[in-house]
């Protein structure tokens, strides 16, 4: 049998999973991505403190060293080139994109200048090279309260990266105008809002725990948002998660303050935003108790109040976008597949696989995503074992990524990439620490060039 030919669309955790896979199992492997520089996620989402998490990116690195795999960035797969075109040039395509866009709260006031979405803080925090979002470093330089919604990780990540000190922040790989912003805001105060109870959040307890040990700040809990109600005793029942978060907020809610605290944490569970006040930057948060029913529903109790802010970050989830004509599940914000067959209605579409947040929708940690890459790779490597996959002998046929270079298409394959690589490891030298992330989009397509 020819060699299979595999174009794999994303470099983030799960697309490099599935080429090392693909690969493995003796598959030629090209990974698309539309940035000049590979990982995803994992460079642009993994928070830049987090370091031992982003020393995944020297795992995902190691993917390139194999034979049969090649770096295919700088190419816009929906506006370069389209899925058909891929399907033509390569015996199957799995679609590993993520989950790029933010989802919204639909109240009153979002537009607001200084109401944010997580996921541009975090792209602008990581130095993401085709960054279009807002000018957080004239937003920063004002800010001395901040609201930040949504008790999942990324929220947490938001406050630990606005409570930190400039000491704290400055060995971290992220550029240095983010580094100079951060620095320079006056931010004293961030509220944390979670529309359920402590127990319903989201966020793992490592990740929590770290808000209680950052250097000049106080987390403050209320101990009302502590009292568990029938609901809240079940899911603590549950889960383990849960209950080790539980013990962090009990500790922190008996914690005496520290008293020469420059920042401080408000912790605020059942408290849903109803309305982002301001006349044309955001003034307030005006937010509402809730509480469980006797049926577990969460439900306005009257109370509202409004916390003066002058940010408002929204994080309650990212969301998958459709990519040309292949199928989409509007509601769920994937697309729909079995086992990673991509499916349109109840037929299996030839050739077209997924994995990753847009096969499965936006949750995990990074590890997640191999199990879910290596079953989508298995689904692929069956096709091909039953014959429902065909494999092409291509002998003779044209390289489709030199096609792309003869249209004009600056495309930055492993080499480019390890010139960047190197580029930022020399910077980072020079700094005493490990990495300067390149941010400028032309610098980056500049040093890959080299
Ligand atoms: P997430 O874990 O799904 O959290 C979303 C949060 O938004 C939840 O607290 C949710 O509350 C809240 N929410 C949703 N709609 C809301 C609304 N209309 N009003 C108020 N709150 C609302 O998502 P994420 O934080 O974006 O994280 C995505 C994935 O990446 C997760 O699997 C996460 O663990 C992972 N991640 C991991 C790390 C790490 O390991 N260090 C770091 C970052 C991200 P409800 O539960 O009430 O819906």
């Amino acid at each position: 049998m020819p060699q299979p030919q595999v174009a794999v669309v994303g470099s983030g955790p799960s697309g490099m999973y599935a080429a090392d896979a693909l690969a493995e199992a003796g598959a030629k492997v090209d990974v698309f991505d539309r940035l000049p520089v590979p990982f995803g996620l994992v460079r642009y989402g993994v928070a830049p403190d987090h370091v031992s998490i982003r020393s995944v990116r020297d795992t995902l690195d190691k993917v390139w060293d194999k034979d049969h795999i090649r770096f295919v960035g700088n190419v816009d797969v929906g506006a370069d080139i389209s899925v058909e075109d891929l399907r033509g040039a390569y015996d199957a395509v799995v679609l590993t994109y993520g989950a790029s866009t933010d989802r919204r709260l639909g109240i009153e006031g979002e537009d607001l200048e200084g109401s944010v979405a997580a996921t541009d803080f975090v792209a602008w925090y990581t130095g993401h090279p085709a960054y279009a979002g807002p000018d957080f470093a004239s937003l920063l330089a004002r800010v001395r309260s901040v609201a930040v919604i949504g008790v999942g990780n990324v929220a947490v990540d938001v406050v630990r990266v606005l409570s930190k000190s400039p000491e704290e922040l400055s060995a971290t790989d992220m550029p240095d105008h983010v580094l100079a912003a951060l620095a320079a805001a006056p931010v004293e105060r961030v509220h944390l809002i979670g529309r359920r109870g402590p127990i319903q959040a989201s966020f793992t307890t490592k990740e929590l725990k770290e808000l209680g040990e950052l250097q000049e700040c106080d987390v403050h809990v209320r101990s009302v948002d502590l009292d568990l109600d029938p609901i809240s005793e079940a899911d603590l029942e549950a889960s383990k998660v849960a209950a080790r978060n539980f013990t962090v907020l009990r500790e922190w809610s008996e914690r005496a303050p520290r008293g020469d605290a420059s920042g401080h944490i408000d912790l605020h569970f059942f408290t849903r935003p109803t309305r982002i006040i301001g006349t044309d930057t955001v003034e307030a948060l005006e937010v509402e108790r809730t509480a469980f029913d006797d049926n577990g529903r969460l439900v306005a109790t009257g109370e509202s109040t409004q916390i003066p802010v002058d940010l408002v970050v929204r994080s309650v989830g990212y969301r998958g976008r459709p990519l040309g004509s292949v199928p989409f599940d509007e509601d769920r914000g994937v697309i729909p597949n079995a086992d990673g067959r991509v499916l349109e209605g109840e037929q299996v579409v030839p050739g077209l696989y997924v994995a990753g947040w847009i096969k499965r929708g936006p949750t995990g940690i990074i590890g997640t995503n191999k199990k879910c890459a290596v079953g989508t790779v298995a689904s692929l490597l069956a096709d091909i074992e039953s014959g429902a996959l065909n494999i092409r002998d291509r002998t003779g046929e044209a390289d489709f990524v030199d096609g792309l270079v003869d249209d004009g298409v600056a495309v930055v394959t492993t080499p480019g990439w390890r010139a960047v690589d190197a580029e930022e490891r020399r910077r980072g030298k020079e700094r005493g620490k490990e990495r300067v992330t390149v941010h400028d989009h032309a610098e980056l397509l500049q040093i890959a060039a080299t």
